[in-house]
């Protein structure tokens, strides 16, 4: 059988790397002229490596989803740390722990911590928000200082997540185009498409467009060893940006005794930044989620949506492993496809 993938990030490959490991031949492709979607990273001038598309930290408790991807790259284990600078530029944990609530008083965390920065990140006050955005970030009551507190696995690709993906993707069965769009007359030479472009896009926006939130980056390297007190430094004011990353505080990003690389996040619309699509927006109401079901449901039969655009959700990069890997062994299961 002869598949199409449509986007060579974790979705799609992990789809792809499925499918040619059961005997089938599999094109990926991708519009931009890179592999691994919004977790590609590159090694700048000064020898540090940058994830293009803002920090990817990966955490986990599922071990299946870990081991998997552990055959593609070795792990480097890392808790991410973050501090919040109040807007007197002192520094305090987050997530929001015991000492946290000491300094800022319990009853104005919400006000300091999430509020304004949920405003310049969604562009919606946070009442208008879905509650499980905000509660990705916990309010803990002990002296924990670790950012993904409750996860067992918490490392980096030793080599990037550049590297990694193209390793899923490095199989005999797999062809990967780069720089090259869905076209829907393409889809007519396969027998099923894994399509992860942005689902109204597919149906030409006809029941109106999918929000995503975008982010603009800067990046400056600035002469000195080290800058912040912590990997990432999210900002407590109203704005623009929300938070600022220093790459080498991360492991196996880069030596240099001289100078550091810093990456600010100013978040925008995806309108405003060249339809670079990042986050799908989960709104209190639920409406943007009514719109998307109406595509879902008229998805055609010999195609399935993936990864965050195809299924309009925040899907972190083990959720996005785990989700691909039921697809295509469900697909290969249920389509009882010969191999
Ligand atoms: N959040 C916040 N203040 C913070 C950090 C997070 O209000 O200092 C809220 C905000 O709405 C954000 C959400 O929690 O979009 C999820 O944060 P997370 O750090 O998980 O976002 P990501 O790393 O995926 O951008």
């Amino acid at each position: 059988m002869r598949y199409l993938v449509v986007g060579a990030g974790f979705s799609g490959a992990v789809i792809a790397r499925e499918l040619a490991e059961a005997g089938h031949i599999v094109t990926v492709i991708d519009t931009r002229d890179h592999v691994a979607g919004n977790a590609y990273d590159y090694t700048n001038e000064h020898g540090i490596r940058i994830h293009k598309y803002g920090p990817h930290l990966f955490h986990t408790n599922n071990k299946v989803v870990y081991e998997y991807l552990g055959k593609f790259t070795e792990w480097v284990p890392y808790q991410h740390r973050v501090k919040a600078m109040l807007t007197d530029g002192r520094f305090v944990t987050l997530p929001v722990n015991r000492k946290t609530k000491e300094i800022v008083g319990e009853d104005n965390v919400i006000d300091i911590f999430f509020r304004p920065y949920s405003k310049k990140m969604w562009g919606m006050e946070l009442e208008a928000l879905n509650p499980e955005v905000i509660n990705r970030v916990p309010i803990r009551d002990d002296d924990n200082e670790l950012y993904f507190p409750d996860d067992l696995y918490q490392a980096v690709p030793r080599d990037g997540y550049t590297t990694m993906v193209q390793n899923i993707l490095d199989h005999r069965g797999i062809q990967v185009y780069l720089n090259t769009p869905y076209d829907k007359r393409k889809s007519l030479a396969y027998d099923h498409v894994f399509n992860s472009m942005p689902i109204d896009q597919y149906f030409d926006f006809k029941y109106g467009y999918l929000p995503y939130r975008s982010i603009r980056f800067e990046t400056c390297s600035l002469p000195l060893p080290v800058a912040l007190p912590s990997t990432t430094i999210n900002f407590t004011h109203d704005g623009p940006q929300t938070r600022v990353t220093e790459w080498k505080q991360i492991p196996f990003h880069g030596e240099n005794k001289y100078l550091t690389t810093l990456t600010f996040e100013t978040p925008c619309c995806y309108t405003e930044n060249n339809f670079e699509r990042y986050y799908p927006v989960k709104d209190a109401e639920g409406k943007n989620r009514d719109v998307y079901l109406k595509y879902k449901h008229e998805t055609p039969e010999n195609m399935t949506f993936i990864g965050r655009c195809g299924l309009y959700a925040y899907l972190d990069m083990h959720q996005a492993v785990n989700s691909a890997l039921a697809i295509a062994r469900n697909f290969l299961v249920n389509n009882k496809v010969n191999t």
